[in-house]
């Protein structure tokens, strides 16, 4: 089994309703199995014109998946709860981006592991630093301690949305 972190994102059709359901559907995979879940952070959305606020959490599960069927599920999963591909960094009803997948570094045109942009994102660093070990190595990236110390929090707000119950009741 692979450990592997997982970034929800959501800005359309109830943010917390739609990662609700992103675990849901994301527990119910074949080999897959929901480990940890992050709280639920809010903060504006960066994307063009004038969006809704995100609503971001992180998940890590175990799978005996390989990364590309992994990306394959998550996407269809993406599909299914209404997701629109438009242009980059438009609202989405739900993204589900593989963060790390073990310590394997990818780097294809469909897939890119360690995400590329992780590092900078405080909306991705402070949920992945609530579930995973600050000591943890991202390969090629460093220690989340010291990226989370070179990233300022910002806007973002810990809300009291806690995928963790549902998490623990899988
Ligand atoms: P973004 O998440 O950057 O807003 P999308 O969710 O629309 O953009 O994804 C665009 C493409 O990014 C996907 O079709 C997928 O092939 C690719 N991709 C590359 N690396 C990853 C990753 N680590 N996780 C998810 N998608 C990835
Ligand atoms: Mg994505």
């Amino acid at each position: 089994m692979t450990p592997v972190y997982l970034a929800l994102g959501s800005n359309l059709d109830d943010p917390a309703m739609q990662l609700h359901a992103a675990l849901v559907e994301l527990a119910a995979l074949p080999h897959c199995r929901i480990v940890a879940a992050s709280s639920a952070y809010r903060s504006a959305a960066i994307g063009p014109g004038n969006q809704a606020d995100y609503l971001n959490a992180v998940l890590m599960l175990n799978t005996s998946l390989s990364a590309v069927e992994l990306l394959s599920a998550t996407q269809a999963i993406e599909i299914k709860r209404g997701r629109v591909r438009s242009e980059r960094w438009a609202a989405r009803t739900l993204d589900i981006d593989i963060l790390l997948f073990g310590d394997e570094i990818i780097n294809t045109t469909t897939l890119q592991v360690p995400h590329p942009r992780m590092a900078e994102r405080n909306f991705v660093l402070y949920p992945l630093a609530e579930i995973a070990n600050h000591k943890m190595v991202l390969p090629s990236m460093g220690v989340l301690g010291s990226l989370l110390a070179k990233c300022p929090r910002g806007d973002l707000v810990k809300t009291n949305v806690s995928l963790r119950n549902l998490a623990d009741s899988k």
